[in-house]
């Protein structure tokens, strides 16, 4: 797995080529090139795939984002939710921690905060890619089947560390 693209980057605020803001759009296209994430409009998106390009979009480097409407900041901060995906986001990468990364995807999606956007594999590992609804952030967590999840040991070792975030 690259390195590089566990830590791709939060979705930038304008388009990449005509630099108009994206907050007003339903959704933005969102590329992986050359080692840096670029986002597009969808007028701008659908240009580039008027080119020669076409074929990129099939590579996993290519996804569709949709722009939520902000959530109140305070809420997010003060919520249970928030914590999970703080969390989450500093276990993304860490090898020995998939099972947690990947019940706190489960969670934060049933809370609606991240939605799957697509299926890799990559060297017969399979990863699931999650947009982080309200900024864009793509994390990359690795697919664990249920049967293989022990989810009592594991909702028990991230309620404690949720709760270590409280203090
Ligand atoms: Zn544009």
């Amino acid at each position: 797995m690259n390195a590089v693209f566990l830590e791709l980057p939060r979705r930038s605020l304008s388009c990449r080529e005509c630099t108009k803001a994206l907050t007003g759009e339903q959704y933005c296209m969102s590329r992986y090139e050359d080692g840096q994430r670029c986002d597009y409009c969808s007028e701008c998106w659908q240009k580039t795939q008027s080119n020669a390009e076409v074929e990129k979009k099939t590579t996993p480097y290519t996804w569709k984002v949709r722009i939520a409407k902000k959530i109140k900041e305070q809420n997010l901060h003060a919520s249970k939710e928030a914590k999970a995906l703080a969390y989450l986001k500093d276990i993304v990468g860490c090898h020995d921690k998939a099972a947690e990364q990947f019940c706190l995807a489960l969670f934060l999606m049933r809370k609606k905060l991240i939605q799957l956007r697509k299926e890799i594999d990559i060297d017969s590992i399979t990863y699931n890619q999650f947009e982080v609804l309200e900024t864009g952030e793509m994390l990359i967590i690795p697919k664990i089947p249920l049967s293989k999840l022990d989810s009592h040991s594991v909702q028990t070792e991230i309620a404690m560390q949720l709760s270590k975030a409280d203090s």
